[in-house]
């Protein structure tokens, strides 16, 4: 059976290469004649996987050794009570929060059972169809939380602002995939089943000289500093996701990096939305500025044409183009690994329904 065309929002196309060398490593580990499944994460082989993850990070992201690089359970939605845990002060602790999606709202609701949260900037009210600019984020702040890219609404912040405490960014839905100055940023963090890796991991690169100021005592799993003192292995580390989205990232690396990647995204988006915007039939949800190279969210204007178009795309060999359930319509994830070229065949489905 030939490989289909897969728009997924995550879990969701990873490199074809990746599928390869991770199945045969659960047969067959660094030909040690052993699964990497069945290997304990503290020997020497698996160890090296640990290093050699935790340090392309850094090479691809550009950061020094005031960073660590942490590979966690629980999602990037335990990362949005661990910011707060972390990061927010015991006495009278306050963050500041934008909300641009149903992903920021749920971090916003965490923060809220440690402290203050005020709410700097929202599009809810405009069903998350834009990115709000106008606001100031002051010292009075333990952290300003954002959310890079909004898988569902397919917005992204295309640039980020200047503020008078930490920055913390959840960039699940596009870290890798465009360049920017990650060191604005004190802690990032991102869900690995995107442009990443399997689900079951998270990545946290933090700052480290941010931890250890709030005067709440923070229980251990929860801890970063825990996590960073045992690099990484403070309990078993979900080790299968780790070791696939270290290879996504040699993939990467070995393909131009960072900024190869952007040109390769920028070119798939481009297709995409030039063909919603000159075809009648088709609208994205959100506004011309604000729109994700990774998550293009989009309606038919003629909900009659719905079945044809549905039957089209499927004949076409593509799948995972349903929108969220929250908003309905379509989604074409167009994250790193998926080739332009079912872009194109998403593009002439579009073109050919009259
Ligand atoms: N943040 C963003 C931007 C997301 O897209 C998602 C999931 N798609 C999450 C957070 C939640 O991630 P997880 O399912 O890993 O908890």
């Amino acid at each position: 059976m030939s490989k289909k065309h897969n728009f997924s929002a995550g879990p969701c196309i990873l490199p074809q290469e990746v599928f390869q060398k991770s199945a045969e490593a659960i047969l067959d580990f660094n030909g040690i004649g052993l699964s990497i499944l069945e290997i304990s994460h503290r020997s020497k082989d698996f160890v090296a996987v640990m290093d050699e993850a935790r340090a392309i990070v850094k090479r691809l992201m550009n950061l020094g050794d005031d960073y660590e690089v942490l590979y966690l359970g629980g999602g990037a939605s335990l990362q949005f009570l661990m910011v707060p845990y972390n990061l927010m002060r015991a006495e009278n602790g306050k963050a500041a929060y934008l909300d641009t999606g149903t992903w920021a709202a749920g971090a916003i609701k965490e923060a809220k059972n440690f402290g203050t949260v005020d709410i700097v900037g929202s599009s809810k009210e405009q069903k998350y169809s834009f990115i709000p600019k106008d606001y100031t984020v002051g010292s009075e702040y333990d952290y300003f939380h954002c959310t890079s890219n909004n898988t569902i609404y397919g917005t992204q912040m295309k640039s980020f602002p200047k503020v008078d405490t930490l920055m913390v960014c959840d960039m699940s839905s596009d870290i890798f995939s465009r360049v920017i100055d990650y060191s604005q940023f004190d802690l990032i963090y991102a869900g690995a089943q995107k442009n990443m890796g399997p689900a079951g991991v998270t990545l946290v690169v933090v700052k480290k000289s941010i931890l250890g100021h709030t005067g709440r005592t923070i229980p251990s799993i929860l801890n970063y500093q825990c996590h960073i003192d045992k690099e990484s292995m403070y309990n078993t580390p979900p080790v299968f996701p780790v070791y696939a989205t270290l290879l996504t990232l040699q993939h990467l690396e070995k393909n131009g990096g960072i900024a190869a990647a952007e040109a390769r995204n920028e070119a798939k988006a481009k297709l995409l939305y030039e063909e919603i915007d000159s075809n009648p039939l088709f609208e994205t949800f959100c506004q011309k500025e604000d729109r994700s190279l990774m998550n293009v969210s989009f309606q038919l204007l003629d909900e009659s044409k719905k079945d044809e178009f549905d039957a089209a795309w499927k004949a076409a060999g593509i799948s995972g183009l349903n929108g969220h359930r929250s908003l309905g319509g379509y989604r074409a994830s167009l994250y790193n690994a998926l080739p332009i070229e079912s872009v194109q065949v998403l593009v002439e489905v579009m073109k050919n329904l009259k």
